[in-house]
């Protein structure tokens, strides 16, 4: 598509006619592989990175159409997508790190992530160092001359944590290092992270992008160039979407604008209404002037997202027994679907002491962390005015 169109418009029209047949939705290319008219034209493809027509896990046509429009609405030259959102962050982390390399983290990281970099990346030779994202002077004090990689996300899970991108992505660029940022949470329409200066989006494609809770997948978006590095690795690891959660993908994204213009007013409306219930402590979401970093999330952000973490005033049980009173609103991991999910971390890490560490990390006993979906607002305010 040519520049300047909007959000809502890529959306729907980046991947235009890509099958060439005039299709307005297009075909699941459910193959494994894809023959060719002579031994030279199948020679050639072998060696052409991310090729839609050789072999699915090289790249398959339904791969190649999502992937047009991810790129479109992230700002980026290409993307690539993978089977989980853990699928392109372990992709891009290996493919962008060797031995005796260093990479600096966010200490209150996806968990995936951070496991990622202490339990497989540092058994071959690369160093972490975690920082806490709300202090950019600490990114600058952490980093080293062989720093090739840093890794943000913002907004962090579960307390809404930002970082500020710009000015975190100079420090980086002025050491030599590459930025990746998680923007799993803001989604494009809120954030675009490659505006700011990031290198590599990343995404769980599980989360906002399907935005139906249907389907596992992740993305990658970038310039053509670091995308065909990582594309280098992630088709080696092997972790390839299939070709019917692509083409799912692609049709949750026809209405992500939409969907998340609600989920921000949704979680706006019921972070207002749970910051003034007396049974409600503390409320943690960027839209509302009480969050610490309030005026650096406006600054940076569009909207301030669906999700949105609160903790009861009570005790481990009594936000437990929350979750149990709620009729609408399901008690599930994951987020970003278009129906209500609710969480109690601390009862996911039910072996980590309460410290004032695993507090930092968002694991308080009597927190809970929303999904705010997009039914009726009204609805789900009264499931919480009756919970509590
Ligand atoms: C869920 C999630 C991931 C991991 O994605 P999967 O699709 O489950 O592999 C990574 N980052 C963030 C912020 C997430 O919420």
């Amino acid at each position: 598509m040519s520049d300047g169109y909007g959000i809502e418009t890529e959306l729907i029209h980046a991947d235009r006619d890509a099958a060439g047949y005039g299709d307005v939705t297009p075909p699941i290319y459910q193959t494994s592989t894809f023959s060719f008219d002579d031994a030279q034209s199948m020679a050639r493809a072998a060696h052409a990175p991310g090729f839609e027509r050789f072999y699915t896990r090289h790249g398959n046509p339904n791969h190649g159409q999502v992937e047009r429009v991810l790129a479109a609405i992230e700002g980026g030259e290409a993307a690539m997508v993978s089977a989980s959102g853990m699928g392109a962050i372990s992709a891009t982390a290996v493919a962008l790190t060797k031995a005796g390399d260093h990479v600096v983290a966010q200490r209150v990281t996806y968990a995936g992530t951070r496991s990622l970099l202490t339990s497989v990346l540092s058994r071959f030779g690369v160093d972490v160092t975690f920082v806490d994202q709300a202090d950019t002077a600490a990114f600058k004090m952490a980093m080293r001359p062989n720093t090739t990689l840093v890794m943000l996300e913002s907004p962090s899970n579960p307390l809404l944590g930002i970082t500020d991108i710009e000015a975190v992505a100079s420090i980086a660029h002025d050491a030599g290092a590459l930025v990746t940022v998680d923007n799993t949470i803001a989604t494009p329409v809120n954030q675009r992270p490659i505006g700011l200066g990031a290198d590599v989006v990343l995404h769980s494609a599980t989360k906002y992008l399907g935005g139906h809770s249907d389907l596992i997948a992740g993305v990658a978006v970038s310039s053509k160039a670091l995308i065909a590095r990582i594309w280098e690795t992630h088709h080696i690891l092997g972790a390839t979407l299939g070709p019917f959660d692509a083409w799912l993908l692609l049709r949750g994204l026809r209405t992500l604008e939409m969907r998340v213009a609600r989920h921000n007013d949704n979680a706006l409306r019921l972070a207002q209404f749970l910051e003034n219930h007396p049974r409600v402590a503390r409320v943690y979401y960027p839209g509302l002037a009480s969050h610490g970093q309030h005026e650096l999330a406006a600054r940076q952000m569009n909207g301030f997202g669906g999700l949105l973490s609160f903790e009861v005033d009570g005790t481990f049980d009594d936000a437990r027994r929350v979750i149990d009173k709620l009729s609408l609103v399901h008690s599930a991991v994951s987020l970003g679907g278009v129906e209500s999910l609710i969480a109690q971390p601390a009862a996911m890490w039910p072996n980590i002491p309460d410290s004032p560490e695993s507090r930092l990390m968002g694991i308080i006993p009597s927190l809970l962390r929303l999904s705010v979906g997009v039914e009726r607002i009204e609805d789900l305010i009264a499931d919480f005015d009756r919970a509590l």
